[in-house]
């Protein structure tokens, strides 16, 4: 285990993952610099530490600041590695690791990591609850990097507990000594592509995961595609399958509209509460993980039957007056929107539109007229997705404000036993500050419109 005790550390970028870890590692004794390029009047965590007693520098971060002599260089995984001080630090050989491996070396807990391009926030989630329901006396669970960052949880972890992480592939990027015991591969698609400049760039970091596992440790993979399956090969972990596919004996896997682990029917696919397949992808995940720590078939079930997804991804909020309600504002691209279609078999009523990135939506065309039976459109892109609408035959196409003012329309053209659904295909920001608020902005109107609360 290192020891941090009067380090000399160099923290870069702040927002809330360098905020913690600075004061991380102040309390295991380390001397720490903070460097974040906001200046210090409008940078409230900047501040906060300053009071604490931090040394903070603000302003542009170039290469002289490494001059004051560091052995340790913690990096925000935001920024990349060929800006010119991160160069530096490089050609110094100074170690640089990111705020999550450092909390996974301080938490002195069993780490459970997941990973993926998409399906890890579910994911982790469905594998905390899980735990969580059948814990044994006295271990806890806990959850990082969704909503607060590991080095924050770290601190509050013990050898008994079990730490679940959710785990980008910027946070992997720069680790070494990472070494989670149960390691998770949702799927690996092609985006974020623009950071990690190539597909192989991409898909090792993701496979720094696994780069630390030995024979006692675990890797759950998803071998619905063979190239994720041909990856599984090169970890020395034992690999555990999950598939929606194939049968595989050895994993969970669904045959027949029933999932299973190994031999084991756990339940119908059907009582899955959270909608589509991909979230079926993301169950069967979780089912591995938790049996893998013994949990029993009881918990995994009732989690799976009462879970209603993770808040702005076809979460499900309510049902009144024969409809169910469901926020997907997470869907900022088309295929996000594709797959919340896919997962309905009752008529959608759909609310989308937002910032115009210059796409057109043609590839939206099957997915409306096979789901969608009107459209309420809103936003930068209100006026394609209108046209696109028309091609796919949606006999009502509605023009609103924004999401909420959308509330009280999908309403009045939906029946008892639809879906009114918010999954917009666009990002926000040409109304809203993210798609949190566009979503929670939904669900207030949801709760005006029908006298209910959402259900958590
Ligand atoms: P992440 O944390 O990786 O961004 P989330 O669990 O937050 O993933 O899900 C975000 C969106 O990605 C969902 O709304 C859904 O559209 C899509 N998604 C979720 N799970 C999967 C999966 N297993 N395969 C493909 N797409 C998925």
């Amino acid at each position: 285990i290192t020891t941090y005790v009067d380090k000399r550390v160099l923290v870069l970028g702040l927002a809330k993952s360098g905020f913690n870890a600075a004061k991380l590692l102040k309390r295991l004794g380390a001397l720490v610099t903070v460097s974040d390029v906001q200046p210090l009047a409008q940078n409230t965590e900047a501040k906060e530490l300053q009071e604490a007693g931090f040394k903070v520098i603000t302003g542009q971060q170039t290469p002289d600041l490494l001059d004051a002599g560091y052995d340790l260089v913690v990096k925000n995984p935001g920024i990349p590695y060929d800006v010119p001080v991160v160069k530096r630090a490089l050609e110094l050989k100074l170690p640089i690791i990111s705020e999550m491996e450092l909390a996974s070396e301080v938490a002195d807990a069993e780490l459970v990591a997941v990973t993926g391009s998409n399906g890890k926030t579910t994911t982790t989630t469905m594998i905390q609850k899980m735990l969580a329901h059948d814990r044994e006396t006295g271990k806890s669970v806990y959850a990082g990097n969704i909503g607060i960052p590991a080095s924050q949880v770290a601190q509050q972890v013990t050898s008994v507990d079990t730490l679940v992480l959710e785990v980008s592939s910027f946070m992997l990027v720069g680790t070494t000594t990472f070494n989670p015991h149960i390691a998770v591969l949702t799927n690996i698609f092609s985006n974020h592509l623009d950071y990690h400049k190539t597909r192989a760039n991409y898909v090792a970091a993701k496979m720094k995961i696994t780069a630390n596992q030995t024979a006692s440790d675990y890797f759950v993979v998803n071998f619905d595609d063979p190239e994720w399956r041909e990856l599984s090969t090169h970890s020395a972990a034992q690999v555990v399958p999950f598939s929606r596919q194939n049968v595989t004996q050895d994993g969970a896997y669904e045959a027949n509209g029933t999932l299973y682990y190994q031999q084991e029917a756990i339940m119908p696919a059907s009582e899955v509460k959270v909608p589509g397949d991909h979230n079926i992808e993301n169950a069967l995940a979780a089912i591995a993980v938790a049996k893998i720590k013994g949990v029993s078939t009881a918990s995994i079930v009732s989690v799976l039957r009462a879970f209603g997804g993770v808040r702005h991804r076809t979460q499900f909020v309510l049902e009144a007056d024969g409809r169910q309600y469901y926020n997907d504002s997470k869907a900022t691209d088309m295929e996000a929107t594709e797959m919340a279609l896919k997962g309905f078999q009752a008529p959608v009523v759909l609310l989308a539109g937002g910032l115009d990135r210059g796409y057109t939506f043609e590839k939206m065309i099957p997915a409306f007229k096979e789901h969608v039976k009107a459209i309420v459109l809103f936003g930068e892109t209100a006026k394609l997705l209108a046209e696109t609408a028309k091609q796919a035959g949606i006999a009502t196409i509605k023009m609103t404000e924004n999401a909420e003012t959308g509330v009280p329309v999908a309403y009045e053209l939906s029946d008892p036993g639809d879906i009114i659904l918010l999954s917009p295909a666009n990002a926000s920001w040409d109304q809203y500050p993210n798609f949190e608020v566009r979503g929670d902005k939904f669900i207030q109107a949801v709760e005006k419109l029908t006298g209910k609360q959402e259900e958590v």
